[in-house]
C-alpha cells in the first residue's frame, strides 16, 4: 500500500501533488489541506481552433425594368399580333397585352418563355455570396480539466 508523504500513514488511493513547490505523494485527507494541486494529467488531446468558412452563392433573378418595351419590339419585328403570341407560347392576349405596357411584370415563368420565343433577355441575374464563418473553437477545455485545483475548505 502506497504511503502519504504529507502524514506518513498508509493509504489505498495516493495523488500526485504539489504541496509548496514539491511534488509529493498524498493521500486523500491531506489533499485537501492547505496548497495542494492535484495532478491530473490531460488525456484530453488539444483541439486547435479551426474557423470554417461556409460560402453560398444565391442567384437572384428578377425581371428588368423595360420587359414592356423589349417584348413590344421584339414581337412587331416578327409581325405578330399580339393574340398570335399569346397563342405561341400558351398565354392570353390580355396578358401578353398587360405585359407590354408595363402593367404586368412577367413571371419567371412566364419570362423564359418570352426570352426562348422571342429571342430577348429580360431576366437579370445577380449573384450574391453570403459567407459565413462558424467557430468551431471548444470552449470546453478549460485549464481546470488540465491542473484540478483542490481548494481548501
Ligand atoms: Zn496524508
Amino acid at each position: 500500500m502506497p504511503t502519504c508523504d504529507m502524514c506518513g500513514r498508509e493509504s489505498e488511493k495516493v495523488i500526485d501533488a504539489i504541496v509548496e513547490g514539491t511534488m509529493l505523494n498524498v493521500c486523500e485527507p491531506c489533499s485537501k489541506f492547505g496548497r495542494v494541486i492535484a495532478i491530473k494529467k490531460p488525456d484530453i488531446e488539444k483541439i486547435e481552433p479551426q474557423p470554417r468558412v461556409k460560402t453560398t452563392i444565391e442567384i437572384i433573378e428578377s425581371i428588368i425594368d423595360d420587359y414592356s418595351e423589349k417584348v413590344k419590339n421584339a414581337r412587331e419585328k416578327l409581325n405578330m399580333k399580339q393574340i398570335d403570341l399569346a397563342r405561341q407560347i400558351a398565354e392570353k392576349e390580355s396578358t401578353i397585352h398587360s405585359i407590354e405596357i408595363g402593367k404586368l411584370k412577367p413571371t419567371l415563368k412566364l419570362a423564359r418563355k418570352l426570352e426562348q420565343f422571342l429571342r430577348i433577355n429580360i431576366i437579370e441575374k445577380e449573384t450574391e455570396a453570403a459567407k459565413k464563418t462558424l467557430d468551431f473553437q471548444d470552449k470546453n477545455l478549460t485549464i481546470g480539466d488540465l491542473i484540478n485545483v483542490k481548494k481548501s475548505k
